[in-house]
């Protein structure tokens, strides 16, 4: 896993290297290995100094073997694990010699962790290099001396931010803020690491530190910095992640402590958090993206079998959408053409893209040359132009479907025999408008959500038709631009906007009931969701929820039905954020918008004005719940894990909770089934759970196994 090389200065290069992976991590054998080489080259008097470094082409080390802490995590064997790494860093620290950390690629986690141990870091300004400490977006803590020596580089308050944030960082954002010492390009890290260490040996160990910092360590400080950073996170995670509140306590309390006892507290809070159920599910989660990553789907009997990366792709229709996913693409270095009706309205995609650089410029996502050469692989197309070369079309034109089915009848013209047509509908069937086409096999669902620079899930939508390897080919485009692929049936809503409408529809309905909008929003504030539902709505758009609403009402008639209310507000001119208020009132630049006054005119009447916040969270999500097993049911997609993943991913549903039939089996199938049978029984049949959740609560099962 590493190898050990000393060169004629006496510096001795340690080269992480898993064989047969593209990542490095800790494991057990990882670490026993590093602690030999340490041992060697302790016994040789001829080394001066130590360096690290990753043969990986963009990971420096990816941190702990994250499969120790998921479902069952044997406590003895984590306890040792963690032991193990704490005190092999140790001997790092400990080392007489002064110590590099040469990092190209991803450094986190443990990876970020190892180089705390050592003196100096120098890293790669690449994109690929990564620098941070995402633990507590696992449920966990920084246990390998994370929390213990991060505050004594950058000081306690822009520790907190990194490790109650479960940041990581690019490179310059990491060199501002303390984390790395020195940026050099990748090919001279090593070469410089050993410099430095031969021109500053001693120096690179005993540096002085700030007087700021010991004045924000010092516990009088620390206690107040503790106190505000409490009470913000207290109201951000409404106590949802005891990891975050456990890594304040454990950062905080560790300043006044001598190392091995911080290491302790470290290593005690880690060993209780993985045992908690919000680990298990954020850990899970986790897993779900890297399958999600890997995800091949079987190849068919015919079709082209190419595997070859696309290149050209074209995009019809440069609205929200179009101009998000062009834009994307061509950060990945795909070309792209870019077509629309007419020049003014490509004119106003590009516009959507340049801003999109520009926004990612600032988070230092691209350079001004990346950003220009971005938007120079991008070919504006106000005209009908040859799509013979194309890879693969998405179509993201106005949602109607006479429109796609003649956008989709013209593609079929233009393109190639091997080009894929891909459209990137909501909610109308992808079969009917394969239909219009002479090939219908090569045309797919490939479902991005908005905003597409932020949103990682894209459904890939299998049509009655789809040719298993144009499927297959979708799931791969998707992975190559770095989103994570869930496959799901032709069928309305597909999954995550199926499962989420009954939810938004119920939210509208209870505010017309009389429900007051800040109970309802903050009720699945408390349950966990990112965002209240009728806050959403406001974000969406009130015409476009109630659109999407319409269409899933007319298709499934016998549980959901369109809420007059958002039509009657849309009257008034209310759309939500677009066009300034809606539930709430969007007018400041900055901040949380404030609710409507003028609204409570839209309440019909006031047969749920008495509803507890518990009692309206329940109905939501025992709709969302109803759904999800539908889904299931159905065939959308083919396993629990599945639905609970697109949730999580496409709608931010509670992370900790697992998604929503995790959800259902930690209050029990039986108990769900029972609360929605007693809200049937009141009157409102659209509660009536479905076959699956009732067959599962008469025979005492759950949706996953452990
Ligand atoms: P939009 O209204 O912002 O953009 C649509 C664009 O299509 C406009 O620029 C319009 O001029 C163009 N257009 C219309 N007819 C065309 C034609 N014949 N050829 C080429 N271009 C044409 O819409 P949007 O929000 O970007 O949505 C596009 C598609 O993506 C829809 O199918 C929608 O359901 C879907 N979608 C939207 C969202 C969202 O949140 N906005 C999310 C996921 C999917």
């Amino acid at each position: 896993m590493i190898r050990r090389e000393v060169d004629a200065a006496g510096i001795c290069i340690l080269t992480f290297d898993r064989p047969g992976s593209p990542a490095n991590i800790f494991d057990k054998a990882t670490l026993l290995e590093l602690n030999s080489h340490l041992t060697a080259l302790t016994d040789d008097s001829q080394v001066k100094g130590l360096v690290l470094a990753s043969a990986k082409k963009s990971i420096f080390i990816a941190g702990a073997d994250i499969k120790s802490f998921s479902d069952e995590p044997d406590p003895e064997r984590l306890r040792d694990l963690i032991e193990l790494g704490q005190s092999v860093f140790n001997r790092i620290a400990a080392l007489s010699i002064p110590t590099v950390a040469a990092i190209h690629g991803a450094c986190v986690g443990g990876g970020y962790e190892i180089t705390l141990a050592c003196d100096y870091r120098i890293a790669s300004p690449d994109k690929v290099t990564k620098i941070g400490l995402p633990e507590t977006q696992l449920g966990i803590l920084p246990a390998w001396g994370g929390c213990t020596r991060l505050p004594h580089l950058i000081g306690l308050p822009k520790t907190l931010d990194v490790i109650l944030g479960g940041k990581t960082l690019a490179a310059i954002p990491a060199l501002k803020c303390g984390m790395v010492d020195e940026l050099a390009p990748a090919e001279y890290l090593v070469s410089l690491a050993a410099q430095r260490i031969l021109t500053r040996g001693a120096g690179l160990r005993h540096r002085r530190q700030p007087l700021a910092f010991k004045l924000m360590n010092s516990s009088l400080a620390a206690a107040f910095i503790a106190r505000r950073a409490r009470t913000a996170l207290l109201q951000k995670t409404r106590g949802h992640y005891p990891a975050v509140e456990k890594a304040l306590d454990v950062v905080v309390r560790g300043l006044s402590r001598s190392l091995p006892d911080a290491l302790a507290l470290e290593r005690e809070a880690i060993l209780e958090l993985s045992r908690g159920e919000a680990s298990r599910n954020l850990v899970r989660i986790f897993l779900l993206q890297e399958r999600a990553k890997k995800l091949t789907l079987p190849a068919g009997a015919d079709g082209a079998k190419s595997d070859s990366p696309v290149k050209r792709l074209a995009v019809i229709g440069a609205g929200v959408m179009g101009a998000g996913i062009a834009q994307w693409a061509s950060a990945r270095e795909l070309s792209v053409v870019l077509r629309d009706i007419n020049t003014e309205q490509v004119a106003k995609g590009m516009a959507t893209i340049a801003k999109l650089y520009e926004e990612g410029m600032k988070r230092h996502a691209f350079t001004a040359v990346e950003a220009r050469a971005g938007l120079d692989r991008i070919s504006p197309a106000p005209a009908e132009v040859s799509l013979r070369n194309i890879d693969i079309v998405i179509e993201a034109a106005v949602e109607k479907m006479a429109l796609k089915k003649d956008i989709f009848c013209r593609l079929d013209e233009l393109a190639g025999p091997q080009t894929i047509l891909a459209t990137n509908t909501s909610a109308l069937s992808v079969s009917e408008i394969a239909a219009a086409t002479r090939h219908p096999g090569r045309v797919v669902g490939i479902h991005f959500f908005n905003p597409v620079h932020r949103m990682q899930l894209v459904e890939v939508v299998l049509g009655k038709q789809t040719l298993p390897d144009v499927a297959r080919r979708a799931v791969k485009f998707v992975q190559q631009l770095g989103k994570l692929p869930v496959v799901v049936k032709d069928s309305p809503g597909f999954l995550v906007n199926r499962i989420l409408m009954p939810y938004l529809i119920e939210a509208g309905h209870l505010f017309e009931c009389g429900a007051r909008i800040e109970d309802i929003d903050e009720a699945m504030l408390d349950f966990g969701m990112p965002m209240g539902p009728l806050r959403l709505i406001d974000e969406v758009g009130l015409d476009v929820a109630n659109h999407v609403a319409a269409d899933l009402a007319s298709k499934f008639s016998d549980r959901l039905q369109q809420p007059a209310v958002l039509g009657r507000m849309i009257e008034a001119g209310l759309l939500g954020r677009k066009s300034g208020a809606g539930f709430y009132l969007h007018q400041r630049r900055k901040g949380e918008p404030e609710v409507n006054p003028d609204v409570d005119r839209f309440h019909n009447d006031s047969r749920h004005a008495k509803l507890d916040r518990a009692a309206l969270a329940q109905r939501m999500t025992l709709l969302m719940i109803n759904e999800a097993a539908r889904c299931l049911e159905e065939g959308v997609v083919g396993e629990p894990a599945a639905v609970d993943f697109g949730m999580v991913m496409g709608t931010g549903f509670a992370p900790f909770r697992g998604g929503p039939l995790r959800h259902a089996d930690s209050r029990g199938v039986a108990r769900v089934v029972a609360e929605m049978e007693l809200l049937a029984a009141g009157g409102e049949p659209r509660f009536a759970p479905c076959v699956l959740l009732k067959t599962m609560a008469e025979t005492n099962r759950k949706f996953y196994d452990n």
